[in-house]
């Protein structure tokens, strides 16, 4: 829901300033529509639902994977894609993965978003729309800012939409905005936002040689610089900042790797999330025994870790896999790297592998 056009229309009607709270509350509660809305009068429900859209998204298309993993693919009202993700864990916990831009500027080589074309900034409306679609499907109480787009480059509308996620029963604690350490935003995050608001670095490499070849924005802003601005917030909030490394067979997964990377962190300000790869088209993933490993030697560093659970995969909704087409024309599948810009791609992507290896291309529409 548009929440401006909302004040602005309600303004326009003469009505009194509680109303936009009252619609506010009964939307951010799941309320499927205005005509649930029973302590507004009758004619006014019908004004809104003339004047206001619902919502500023429509939806498109939505699967569900075995695992219980919702994806929808949305349309904003001029046409972009945006996708957005519920997943239910077998513990109760119900989180969503939440765009902040229809596709992404960056062009990180594993990640399937950087290839689609890059659309726009979403507004806050929209990126609470997506959130508000889910809630009126289940209760839901986390949120990650881990789908489409980069949400330093749209910092302001990214925040506005968060602040307004416990009204959803998503608490700033359990609100994660992950970066790929763009720093302009990055910086201000760290000194404007005042919420416990969680912060997630994707590093993915622990030196500037091998990052800049599989995330090319690490040429304008290098592993140093950005680890030293998470460290800050560390240091700041006193919460660890996570650390998202996903694990690529062969690039950066080696033992030697792990103990640099905890070179990098020490102990006291990260925590480092492992994330197995999902298939995209470019890379292998690391086998289970060589994950272990990885994790075995940042243990020793006592350097926290995890390993991500892997969901979605099935119906391409896990992390890095969301590509939605960008016209209404184009296949309703996620798309390659390849299939999705043409040869651009592969002009665009060089091999990022580790001493002369090779990536294998395996088929990107293969399962696990
Ligand atoms: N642009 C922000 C927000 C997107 S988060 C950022 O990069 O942090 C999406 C996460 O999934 C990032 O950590 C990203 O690096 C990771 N990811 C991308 N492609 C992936 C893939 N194919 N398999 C597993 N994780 C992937």
């Amino acid at each position: 829901m548009d929440l401006l056009l909302l004040e602005r229309t309600l303004c326009e009607r003469g009505e009194p300033a509680f109303r936009a709270r009252q619609v506010w509350e009964w939307t951010a509660r799941g309320a499927p529509g205005y005509d649930a809305m029973t302590n507004l009068p009758r004619a006014l429900r019908e004004e809104l639902a003339a004047a206001v859209p619902f919502s500023t998204l429509t939806v498109e298309t939505e699967r569900e994977s075995r695992d219980g993993t919702v994806k929808t693919l949305f349309r904003t009202a001029d046409g972009h894609p945006v996708e957005a993700v519920l997943m239910r864990y077998r513990d109760g916990r119900r989180s969503l993965c939440l765009s902040s831009q229809s596709g992404c500027p960056l062009t990180c080589t594993f990640c399937a978003t950087g290839s689609m074309a890059f659309g726009r900034n979403l507004t806050a409306s929209e990126i609470l729309d997506q959130a508000l679609h889910f809630r009126r499907l289940s209760e839901i109480d986390h949120a990650v800012f881990m789908g489409m787009g980069e949400p330093m480059l749209n910092l302001d509308k990214v925040l506005a939409a968060a602040r307004r996620l416990p009204d959803l029963g998503i608490t700033h604690r359990r609100t994660t905005i992950s970066t790929v350490g763009w720093l302009p935003g990055l910086r201000r995050f760290v000194d404007e936002v005042d919420e416990p608001i969680r912060l997630a670095l994707s590093l993915h490499a622990a030196d500037d040689e091998l990052r800049s070849r599989i995330m090319p924005v690490n040429e304008r802003y290098p592993v140093a610089d950005v680890v030293a601005e998470c460290r800050r917030q560390a240091e700041a909030t006193r919460r660890r900042v996570f650390v998202e490394y996903v694990m690529l067979a062969g690039v950066n997964d080696a033992p030697e790797q792990a103990r640099a990377l905890a070179e990098l962190l020490g102990r006291d300000h990260f925590k480092v999330n492992l994330i197995p790869y999902n298939p995209t088209g470019l890379f292998e993933g690391s086998s289970r025994e060589q994950i272990a490993a990885f994790r075995h030697e940042l243990e020793r560093a006592r350097v926290p870790v995890t390993v991500r659970l892997t969901r979605g995969r099935d119906i391409e909704a896990a992390c890095g896999q969301l590509a939605a087409p960008t016209s209404r024309r184009a296949p309703s599948r996620s798309l390659t790297p390849a299939a999705a810009t043409g040869g651009d791609a592969a002009t665009r992507r060089t091999a990022p592998t580790r001493a002369g290896s090779r990536p294998r291309r395996r088929s990107p529409r293969r399962r696990d």
